[in-house]
């Protein structure tokens, strides 16, 4: 039996918790929050539950399908996915028909694009892409016009930098298609044959989803019975603030309550890798990489339904939200009879205006916003929440994937220390990589590693790869390496 100290009791926590717990081991979860459950709870008022953001489970590993049917039971849920674009003053379907692009751009504007396309595939005949940013692998792909009308905007929105520094591997693993002749093709399939091929690395399985009645917190609550049932102790208003080592073993560490922790053989980290480094002893005042932060609205609405859409896209500039999520179509038990509950997500940093404002004049901003889009009568009396959270998108700056791996030089070396996680890998990666992840640690420990492979069996390509090297300079040497078919 070894004794195992986890940092942060997030989805990843828990998830390697448990598997430790049941593989006999003796675990201490220690979180600085009152909760555990991360990202993936969920927040309460009344009789409404909201997602911090709205949290599908897409997984096609049926071992982690079993995982989640082990945890939830009758709780676990499937449903259909229901998103819309908010594109030239109209609601059109996401994914995007052909004809809805033709509906909404005017017919110069179509010809431009299409000449684009034309001229950006004669010139990949004789000419080699430089796919040096995110910008650049969409504008290659896909022609200037269409994206500054359609993929720029919201880009730049979610992560707040130019997507010109954005790493282009953030576009080959979100955008579900690799050029125009591709959309085309599995846009057919999807209206006619209902065939749905838009699956990401990001996201598998998009079309149907897997839920949690009673919200996403229903997963993290359940899963934290099972793991005290399975003997794993909670230790929650513990922040780590520091930690001491002796020949690259982890052997104390100290919290923000005062505590100093010793009891244990293995340390299991899953909080933000910047503060993992700072209790280490390492500077982290100017690093290359950084959170983007969230400012979360929920808003409690006195009507069945604001819109048909469960998932609505917003990337116009004017609005401060990017995305709004409607709980009521998750059918999910989350909202009183006659009411609907309303997620919406605004990307911000701490220094902006909007995150330094009060509740109050957020409130004012998200109602006027609203009413703008269509989506709600500002005269319509409702009860909202503003919640802020700090860690939420590491920016995928170029060379992200570079520049963790050298930053992680010091984790790599400790023989009984870990990290892992969205937030420990500094990895932006869903629910179900973090539970891949945390399994695959809880193994290694179990068989009693002394140098931890970050390799990870998951189909995230993520920090550790021994590939990443150290790069001189990523303009030059970050290229995807995808053909464009
Ligand atoms: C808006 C939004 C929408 C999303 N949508 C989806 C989705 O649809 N599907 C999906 O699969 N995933 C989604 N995700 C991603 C998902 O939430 C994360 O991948 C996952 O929850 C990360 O879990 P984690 O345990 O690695 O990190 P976290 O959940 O961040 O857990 C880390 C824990 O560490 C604690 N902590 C922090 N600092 C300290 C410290 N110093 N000491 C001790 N504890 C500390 C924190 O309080 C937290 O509880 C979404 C995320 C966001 C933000």
């Amino acid at each position: 039996m070894k004794r195992i100290a986890i940092i942060g009791g997030g989805i990843t926590g828990l998830t390697c918790a448990y598997q430790l717990a049941q593989a006999g081991h003796q675990v201490d979860i220690y979180e600085k929050g009152d909760t555990v459950g991360g990202l993936a709870g969920s927040y309460r008022s009344g009789d409404f539950i909201f997602d911090y953001g709205p949290h599908e489970f897409c997984t096609d590993n049926p071992e982690l399908v079993d995982l989640l049917e082990q945890i939830l039971g009758d709780d676990l849920l499937v449903r259909e996915k229901n998103a819309a674009q908010y594109f030239n003053n109209k609601y059109v379907n996401y994914p995007l028909a052909p004809i809805d692009i033709i509906r909404q751009l005017n017919p110069l504007l179509t010809l431009r694009v299409t000449a684009e396309v034309i001229l950006q595939r004669l010139k990949s005949l004789v000419y080699s892409y430089s796919d040096h940013s995110f910008e650049k692998w969409v504008a290659n792909r896909f022609g200037k016009t269409l994206y500054n009308t359609y993929f720029g905007p919201y880009t730049e929105k979610v992560w707040g930098i130019d997507p010109d520094k954005l790493d282009p591997r953030t576009a080959s693993s979100r955008i579900s298609f690799n050029s125009i002749f591709d959309y085309l093709i599995k846009t057919s399939s999807y209206f006619l044959f209902k065939q749905n091929d838009f699956s990401t690395i990001h996201s598998p399985l998009k079309d149907k989803f897997y839920y949690t009645r009673r919200g996403i917190g229903t997963l993290t609550d359940k899963l934290a019975q099972k793991c005290q049932d399975a003997g794993v102790r909670f230790y929650t208003g513990y922040g780590l603030t520091h930690l001491t080592q002796v020949n690259n073993i982890v052997k104390e560490l100290h919290f923000d309550n005062g505590d100093i922790v010793t009891n244990f053989d293995y340390m299991v980290n899953t909080i933000p890798i910047t503060a993992l480094l700072s209790a280490m002893g390492h500077p982290t005042d100017n690093l290359p990489i950084r959170f983007r932060s969230m400012i979360l609205a929920f808003i409690e609405i006195p009507k069945p339904q604001m819109s048909p859409f469960s998932w609505i896209y917003v990337p116009n500039k004017d609005i401060c939200f990017q995305r709004s999520t409607e709980f009521s179509h998750f059918e999910a038990d989350m909202t009183p009879e006659g009411h609907t509950g309303v997620c919406l997500e605004i990307s911000c940093f701490p220094e902006d205006d909007i995150w330094q404002s009060t509740d109050e004049s957020i409130e004012q901003r998200v109602r006027q916003d609203m009413a703008k889009v269509g989506l709600l009568d500002s005269s319509l009396p409702c009860k909202m929440h503003i919640v802020r959270k700090q860690f939420i998108y590491p920016i995928q700056v170029i060379g992200h994937l570079e520049m963790i791996h050298e930053l992680l030089a010091p984790v790599r070396v400790l023989k009984n220390g870990v990290t892992t996680g969205r937030q420990g890998l500094y990895k932006y990666c869903n629910m179900n990589e973090c539970m891949e992840m945390a399994i695959e640690v809880a193994n290694q420990i179990d068989a009693s590693v002394e140098t931890f492979k970050y390799e990870l069996d998951s189909k995230w390509r993520g920090a550790g790869l021994e590939e990443a090297r150290v790069l001189t300079d990523p303009l030059d040497d970050v290229k995807t390496t995808e053909k464009v078919c």
